[in-house]
């Protein structure tokens, strides 16, 4: 239906059926772009416009396959489920608003669900909380095992979503959520509740990482932001500090590149006069705090070598 490169035209609005339906940036608009450019600019028309080549029968089949119709499954009780729009139902203005993600309810769960299928390979996962089981000393007594659920889309069409959506928070809308050495991909969204022109929101931001090889994938929501409501802008600071604690976490480290940017090794300044220690410790952008009286450096935190980002706060003792 559609290739990463296709030429899209947003002039601030898309026609479908009998309504006009504004793109978020209106009266502005995004102009001419590509497919990868719409999904950066998270532009309404693009979206529009591919859903109508999709047509309402096949936009809604993917709407199941996704397992928006149905509960995810997971091991909890009183699971909830959103509301579709009956496929007899689904005309022009329905198919246009539902492209851009209005007009149905998921839950964040079955947002979250849908999303990984998009980046994961293309299988519609369920769920679940369980790992492993461990014994009393902390020996793996059982490890889980679950199916890998349905093919949905293709591998190689899951390979270029995240790379799709990895631009989306190097370059496009998601850039609040970017950390440097870090490959995320994300989308951001900005849902209006009901009733609508309420001036209500939910901003929301999903995200994953690695992008070339997810190990985590978070979804942040902010439900009736005050003043600005862009997903993006709203959320986006939220996930970077989150993903800024994990990935560190849970062993993923950034790239060399990332590394070079962030970090520097902290100096050694011991047996240093004050005086040049603290002029090498400025230079490197450290937060320089003093202890002691005297001339001389008989101490430092952190210790020598240690990997450091501009602004640590390096303390040196003096006698
Ligand atoms: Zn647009």
């Amino acid at each position: 239906m559609v290739s990463i490169n296709d030429n899209f035209h947003c002039n601030g609005a898309y026609v479908a059926g009998d309504r006009t339906i504004k793109c978020w940036r209106y009266p502005r608009s995004h102009g001419s772009e590509t497919f990868v450019q719409g999904v950066q600019n998270s532009c309404n028309p693009v979206f529009m416009a591919v859903a109508e080549r999709l047509g309402a029968d096949r936009f809604y089949d993917y709407m199941v396959k996704f397992g928006f119709t149905e509960k995810t499954g997971v091991d909890l009780n009183g699971e909830a489920v959103g509301i579709i729009h009956k496929k007899e139902n689904i005309g022009p203005v329905e198919l246009a608003t539902m492209s851009f993600g209005q007009s149905f309810q998921i839950t964040p769960l079955q947002l979250l669900r849908a999303a990984s299928a998009v980046v994961n390979g293309g299988y519609l996962i369920t769920p679940h909380f369980a790992v492993k089981t461990v014994d009393e000393n902390g020996n793996t007594a059982k490890v889980f095992e679950y199916e890998k659920g349905e093919q949905v889309i293709s591998e190689e069409t899951s390979a270029i979503m995240r790379d799709i959506l990895e631009s989306v928070v190097s370059e496009g809308t998601g850039n609040k959520t970017y950390i440097p050495g870090y490959k995320i991909g994300g989308k951001t969204a900005t849902s209006e509740k009901l009733p609508r022109r309420s001036g209500k929101y939910i901003a929301s931001f999903m995200s994953f990482a690695p992008a070339d090889e997810p190990q985590v994938m978070c979804l942040v929501l902010i439900d009736e932001p005050k003043g600005v409501y862009y997903g993006g802008t709203v959320a986006g600071p939220v996930m970077k500090e989150l993903l800024s604690n994990i990935l560190p976490y849970m062993g993923i480290e950034r790239d060399a590149e990332g590394t070079e940017e962030i970090f520097t090794l902290m100096p050694d300044v011991n047996g240093m006069n004050l005086k040049d220690a603290e002029k090498i410790l400025k230079q490197n952008g450290l937060d320089v705090q003093i202890r002691g009286q005297g001339e001389t450096v008989y101490g430092q935190f952190p210790p020598a070598d240690e990997k450091i980002n501009a602004g640590t706060k390096a303390i040196i003792y003096i006698k």
